[in-house]
């Protein structure tokens, strides 16, 4: 697997740990996007494309978030701590929809990106700087 591309769509909120969007590209022919540069405690972190997990409500059926105490739909009390937790004791309450298998992808994957956030980083600083809109990059490649 070769990344041939990362875009990279810097966030300006300067007190969020959230720094950056990015989107990658596989072989030239392959798009993922919303991948999320984070700073961490420990540095920044790469995270991959998510969804929110929900379960369904005992008495209507509806599908609710995990945190959710009350049905979205019928407004039926929810039970406490529906989420899984991890190793470490925290609820989970995201489940990756495209991710690496192996370490030593996540560590090409996540040197790709961190690589890229730090030339788009320094280009920020230009006073002519414009960032990046990758909402463009669905039609680039021309399909039709
Ligand atoms: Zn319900």
């Amino acid at each position: 697997m070769e990344i041939s591309e990362v875009r990279v769509k810097m966030v300006a909120n300067k007190d969020d740990r959230l720094k950056a969007f990015c989107s990658m590209t596989v072989d030239n022919s392959f798009v993922v996007r919303d991948i999320k540069v984070i700073e961490g405690t420990g540095g920044l972190f790469v995270a991959m494309p998510s969804r929110k997990m929900s379960d369904h409500c005992e008495k209507c059926g509806s599908k609710n978030h995990l945190r959710a105490k009350y049905c979205n739909s019928c407004g039926a009390m929810l039970p406490d701590s529906r989420a899984r937790k991890d190793v470490k004791g925290r609820m989970k309450l995201h489940a990756d929809i495209a991710h690496p298998i192996n370490a030593a992808c996540r560590k090409r994957i996540q040197d790709a990106i961190v690589e890229a956030y730090e030339a788009e980083m320094e280009r920020s600083k230009d006073p002519g700087y414009t960032p990046l809109d990758l909402d463009d990059y669905d039609y680039e490649a021309g399909v039709d």
